[in-house]
C-alpha cells in the first residue's frame, strides 16, 4: 500500500495542526521531515511513543513539533502511522504536508484513511459510516447515536441475525446434502420460529429509521401562518440568544429565512415562510407560492395562529393544508385576550401549544410537544440504528427474503429452495456490514468523506 498523507484537523488556523501519514513507508517518510531533539530516529521510536523536535521544511528547521506514532496493526488505519502536530497556522500547516509529500508519500484521497481502517479489518462498514455522520453530527443525541455505531451496535445486532440465518441454513443443507446421515430432523416449527426472531429483530431496525434519521440529519421544519400572528417572533424566540445557532442561510429572496437551531434533542431546520394570504402584489404572491411548496416539503410544520383573533379563511387553509402532516398548532400571543376558538384548532392538529413568543414563554411545551410528534422523546440513542438509505435498503431486502422464506415453508416448499431465500437475505446482511459489499459501494461511501478522514 502506497503512503498517504494529509492534515487531518480543519481548515482554519487553530492551536494545533496534525498532518496524518499512514502507510508502509509512514515512518522513514515522517523521519525525513521530523528531527526529534535528542536526535532519535523516529525509525527506533516504538508505537505509542511521542517525540518532541522540530519539522524541517526545504532543509530549515520551520517549527516545533510533536510526532506520534502508531505500529501496525496498532493504529487507526491497521498499518503504521506517524501523527506531526505543529502550530496551527494554516501556511505552517500546509508547508509541513508539502514536504511530507516531497519525502515520499501521496496525497490521501477523502476518506482513505477510514477506508484503509475497514480494509484492514479495523471496522466494518456500519462503523465507518458512523465516523462521518459523528464527524457531521450537530445535535447531542445524534452525536451519542452516531459514537453508540461507532462502538459497534449495529455490527452487533446485525451480526446476531447473521449468525442465526447462517446456522439455520447449514443445518438445512446438511440434511438437503447428506440424507443418509444421521442428522436428526427439523423441527419446522423451530425454524419458523428463528426466521420469525430475525425478520422482528430487522423490522424493529426499520420501524425506527426515521426517528434515527431525524436524530442524526434534524428536521426540515417550516413556520407558516398568516402576517404577523408572529411568525418571525417564534423563530426568534427558537433561535434566541441562548439557543445555538448551528448554521444561518439567508433566503436568497427576502421571503424564505433559514436557520438551524437546537430543541431539546433534536436540530431543527427552521424556514420562516412569507406570511399566508391572498395577495395581488407580484413579489409577495411569489413568497406565498414558496411557503406553500415549504410546507408540502416539511418534515415538521408548526402552524402559528394569534390568539387575540378569530380564525381568519387563511387560517382554515392551513388546517386544511396540514391534515396530512406531522404538524403542530402554535397559538401564539397568549398574553392577549382570547377572540380565537380553540376547539376548531385543537381538532386539526395532533398537538397544539400556547405561546407568548414575545415574552419567549412555552418554549419547553413546544420542544416537548415536536420531540413526541417525530418520535424521538423517548428514544434511545443506545440502540442500534440505520444510519442511511444503504443500510436502510440492504435490511429492508434481507427482511423481504426472510418474509419469503417463511412463506415458503409454510407453503411445505423443498428446504434447499427456502435456502436459497435464507442466502439472499444473508447477502444483504453480508453487503450492509461490509463483508461482502462490492468495490463500487465501498469507494462510494468514502468519497463522501473529508480528506483528512
Ligand atoms: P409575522 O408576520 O407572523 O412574522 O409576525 P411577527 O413576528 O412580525 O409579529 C407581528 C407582531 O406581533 C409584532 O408587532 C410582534 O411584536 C407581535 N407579537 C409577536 N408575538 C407576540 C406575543 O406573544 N404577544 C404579543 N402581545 N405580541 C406579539
Amino acid at each position: 500500500m502506497s503512503t498517504i498523507a494529509a492534515i487531518a484537523t480543519g481548515n482554519a488556523a487553530g492551536g494545533i495542526g496534525v498532518i496524518r501519514i499512514s502507510g508502509d513507508n509512514a515512518i522513514t517518510v515522517a523521519d525525513r521531515v521530523f528531527k526529534a531533539m535528542d536526535g532519535t530516529s523516529l525509525c527506533n521510536v516504538g508505537g505509542y511513543r511521542a517525540k518532541y523536535g522540530n519539522v524541517v521544511i526545504g532543509g530549515v528547521p520551520s517549527d516545533n513539533a510533536v510526532a506520534l506514532v502508531f505500529r501496525s496493526p496498532k493504529s487507526y488505519t491497521g498499518e503504521d502511522v506517524v501523527e506531526i502536530s505543529v502550530h496551527g497556522g494554516l501556511l505552517v500547516v500546509q508547508k509541513t504536508l508539502e514536504a511530507v509529500l516531497d519525502a515520499g508519500a501521496v496525497p490521501a484521497e477523502p476518506g482513505e484513511f477510514t477506508k484503509r481502517a475497514f480494509l484492514n479489518g479495523k471496522m466494518d462498514l456500519t462503523q465507518a459510516e458512523s465516523v462521518a455522520s459523528l464527524i457531521s453530527a450537530q445535535g447531542e443525541a445524534g452525536m451519542r447515536a452516531s459514537f453508540n455505531a461507532l462502538q459497534g451496535a449495529l455490527s452487533v445486532k446485525i451480526n446476531n441475525v447473521l449468525q442465526g440465518l447462517m446456522d439455520m441454513s447449514a443445518l438445512m443443507s446438511a440434511w438437503v446434502d447428506y440424507p443418509d446421515e444421521e442428522i436428526p430432523e427439523l423441527e419446522e416449527s423451530e425454524l419458523l420460529a428463528t426466521l420469525k426472531k430475525c425478520r422482528a429483530e430487522l423490522d424493529t431496525l426499520l420501524d425506527n429509521y426515521d426517528n434515527g434519521q431525524a436524530i442524526i440529519d434534524g428536521v426540515d421544519t417550516a413556520i407558516v401562518g398568516m402576517p404577523n400572528v408572529g411568525k418571525s417572533s417564534l423563530m426568534n424566540m427558537l433561535v434566541g440568544k441562548d439557543k445555538s445557532i448551528v448554521t444561518h442561510i439567508e433566503g436568497t429572496t427576502r421571503d424564505i429565512v433559514e436557520e438551524s437551531v437546537r430543541l431539546g434533542n433534536l436540530v431543527l431546520h427552521l424556514r420562516d415562510t412569507a406570511g399566508l394570504r391572498d395577495s395581488d402584489d407580484v413579489v409577495e404572491s411569489i413568497g406565498i407560492d414558496k411557503a406553500y411548496r415549504a410546507l408540502d416539503d416539511a418534515q415538521l410544520v408548526l402552524a402559528v395562529f394569534d390568539n387575540s383573533k378569530p380564525l381568519q379563511k387563511q387560517d382554515r387553509e392551513i388546517l386544511e393544508k396540514v391534515k396530512n402532516k406531522p404538524a403542530i398548532a402554535v397559538i401564539n400571543k397568549v398574553d392577549l385576550e382570547k377572540a380565537l376558538d380553540y376547539s376548531e384548532v385543537e381538532s386539526a392538529f395532533a398537538k397544539t401549544v400556547y405561546i407568548c413568543a414575545r415574552d419567549g414563554e412555552g418554549i419547553a411545551e413546544l420542544s416537548s410537544a415536536v420531540e413526541e410528534l417525530i418520535g424521538v422523546k423517548d428514544f434511545d440513542t443506545g440502540a442500534p440504528m440505520l444510519a442511511n438509505l444503504r443500510q436502510r435498503q440492504n435490511c429492508q431486502n434481507a427482511s423481504q427474503s426472510i418474509d419469503e422464506a417463511i412463506g415458503a415453508l409454510q407453503m411445505g416448499i423443498t428446504y434447499d429452495a427456502v435456502n436459497v431465500m435464507i442466502d439472499s437475505a444473508v447477502d444483504e446482511l453480508l453487503s450492509l456490514t461490509g463483508k461482502k459489499a462490492t468495490t463500487e459501494v465501498v469507494n462510494n461511501i468514502f468519497s463522501k468523506f473529508c480528506v483528512g478522514k
